[in-house]
């Protein structure tokens, strides 16, 4: 996703009042992931969210300054490791309501960096979350985080990748799945089912396949909200990929999530 995709998909979740419980960044570049992560912090704060450049309210002046009574950072240097007594510290006020904004926020830098206790402690708040709570895991290695984390966090994941920037053969696979998935929801699902037989073929590039079709679904969230789901989906669909689960599952799962 580029930069500028992600932060429409972030703008386009406050707007519509969809901000969930819980979020990780991950992807390739590790200072965007925390930049973002910190920047959609922000905008949950804001107290006029319908204003996206506000930048003055009292919220946004607070947090400009590192001084938000709702907003709470673990960051510690990549080779400490984030332990169970921080993340304790870290629950032990979270009930309380936010004072300035609607919001509390907590945003964990370098999240993989939390030892298994840590991350078990964390699992509690992200299972039993107070409704106004949004937890912001900023990952850069996600395969030490634990799946039960995962499941309960919405993926914003970061890939360098650009259209313009593909190669003529790879503009040409992007471009037979925009025509699938720019109208996605024009279709009937055996004539989905058809169409995306690419997909079961394709296995050499199925990795890179899948990101199109998310570069392609974010520009849809515009649309409908519901379309960030199906990027969830994907991103779920190339884990299950790489950690060698059986390919055409992982192809009839992702299909028939999508028609749901
Ligand atoms: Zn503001």
């Amino acid at each position: 996703m580029k930069n500028a995709q992600i932060e429409e998909l972030l703008k386009n979740t406050i707007k519509s009042k969809k901000v969930v419980n819980g979020y990780m960044f991950s992807g390739s570049g590790k200072t965007k992931n925390y930049d973002y992560a910190k920047k959609f912090a922000k905008m949950i704060l804001c107290l006029s969210p319908e204003d996206e450049e506000c930048k003055k309210c009292k919220s946004c002046l607070m947090f400009d300054d590192d001084n938000h009574s709702d907003y709470f950072e673990i960051n510690k240097e990549s080779s400490e490791s984030i332990k169970i007594d921080e993340i304790r510290g870290m629950q032990e006020r979270i009930a309380e309501k936010p004072i300035t904004s609607s919001k509390k926020v907590y945003l964990i830098n370098n999240a993989e960096q939390m030892t298994q206790e840590a991350q078990n402690c964390l699992l509690k708040t992200l299972e039993e979350p107070p409704d106004f709570i949004t937890i912001l895991l900023v990952a850069n290695n996600e395969n030490t985080i634990l799946p039960t984390i995962k499941s309960r966090c919405t993926k914003i994941v970061f890939t360098e990748e650009n259209v313009e920037e593909l190669s003529e053969e790879e503009k040409e696979r992007y471009k037979s799945l925009e025509k699938i998935f720019g109208n996605i929801n024009k279709y009937k699902s055996i004539d989905l089912l058809n169409k995306l037989d690419v997909l079961y073929k394709d296995k050499d590039n199925i990795l890179e396949n899948l990101d199109f079709i998310n570069m392609i679904l974010i520009n849809k969230v515009k649309e409908n909200i519901k379309y960030a789901k199906y990027i969830d989906y994907v991103e779920e669909t190339k884990t299950r990929l790489k950690s060698n689960s059986n390919y055409d599952m992982c192809i009839d799962n992702l299909i028939l999530k999508i028609w749901e």
